[in-house]
């Protein structure tokens, strides 16, 4: 049987600049994504190998997914699925009608933040791409990738990198060593268009004007010097208001951290994971513990470590 498994990081934003809403109804951001070693894995093959046909959780059709994992049962298994319309982008870009089975193992929370879905959807990709001997540049799938979705260049790309525009118009990072993170992870997930959308609206009642969004330059120096004091102090998110106004239980996970010796302390992208940046992997795997044993605090909390690479066939 010909499989092919890709094994894809999560992302965490270390700046996220929200600009004004555009006309179009975007923002422009300054997105600094950053990947950590939490992995999903695609695995494609030609049809008949994976997806039982007669499994409901299968998709008829030329493309079809499977997902297995914890979380497997909130993630769509018709053509919404991002890894599915990516696996589709790319057969019409090479002309044809190509058939594939696509199976998610999924650790990445679901509607969490952590671009999950970007996620498997670079890793249906490069899988695809393997799978049907399409033999196609990065830089063709990472154009591919950016009219999926603006998280999905990234998550080819991995280690960190600047995106500018809707995110999606990326520039690598220069950085020393590895920063050591942990993740608390909550009940249920955040609508990342919902958070954009209180976002506006607690501007719109605040009155104040909207900064054109800047790198910030101290967390830049940070990454660079491999500063993870400097980094934890320089995170920023402008999300977070959003998403603890959508969820103030947040402001409570994120103190925890803090007082527990957390370096920095941010709402992962439109949440609701919560990040905190720790000084070593001990004190990471110390912090996860306490964390997660207080059912009041989170759901769960792991650990992780980045940077990570993006997409690449798992061995
Ligand atoms: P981001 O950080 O990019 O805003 P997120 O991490 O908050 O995203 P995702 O896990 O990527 O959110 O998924 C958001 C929604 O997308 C889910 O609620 C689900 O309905 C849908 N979705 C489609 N395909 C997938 C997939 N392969 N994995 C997870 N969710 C998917």
């Amino acid at each position: 049987m010909r499989a092919i498994t890709v094994r894809v990081p999560a992302k965490v934003n270390l700046q996220l600049a929200v600009g004004p809403l555009r006309e179009d109804g975007y923002h422009d951001l300054v997105n600094v994504f950053h990947a950590v070693s939490l992995f999903d894995e695609v695995t494609a093959a030609e049809p008949g190998d994976l997806v039982d046909p007669g499994d409901p959780r299968g998709l008829g059709g030329p493309i079809r997914v499977m997902v297995r994992g914890a979380s497997a049962a909130e993630v769509p298994v018709d053509e919404s699925n991002l890894a599915v319309r990516a696996a589709q982008a790319l057969a019409r870009s090479a002309g044809r009608s190509y058939r594939a089975e696509l199976v998610i193992d999924k650790a990445i929370p679901v509607a969490g933040g952590m671009a999950g879905g970007s996620a498997d959807a670079a890793a249906a990709l490069v899988a695809c791409n393997e799978l049907w001997g399409l033999g196609l540049p990065v830089e063709d799938l990472m154009e591919i990738a950016a009219d999926i979705g603006s998280d999905v260049p990234f998550a080819l790309l991995g280690g960190t990198a600047v995106g500018t525009g809707r995110g999606e118009r990326l520039t690598p990072l220069e950085t020393t060593g590895t920063f050591h993170w942990v993740f608390a992870l909550a009940d249920g997930g955040l609508s990342t268009p919902r958070v954009y959308g209180e976002c506006d609206r607690l501007r719109a009642a605040a009155g104040a004007g909207v900064p054109r969004p800047v790198a910030s330059e101290p967390l830049l120096a940070a990454l660079r010097e491999g500063d993870a004091e400097g980094l934890g102090r320089a995170l920023c998110n402008d999300l977070q208001p959003a998403a603890l106004s959508l969820r103030p239980s947040l402001a409570r996970t994120l103190e925890a951290g803090r007082e527990l010796g957390a370096l920095g302390a941010i709402v992962s992208g439109s949440g609701p994971t919560c990040a905190f940046l720790a000084e070593s992997q001990a004190h990471a795997a110390g912090l996860a513990a306490a964390l997660g044993e207080d059912g009041e605090i989170c759901r769960s909390a792991v650990t992780a470590s980045g940077p990570v690479p993006g997409a690449m066939p798992a061995d």
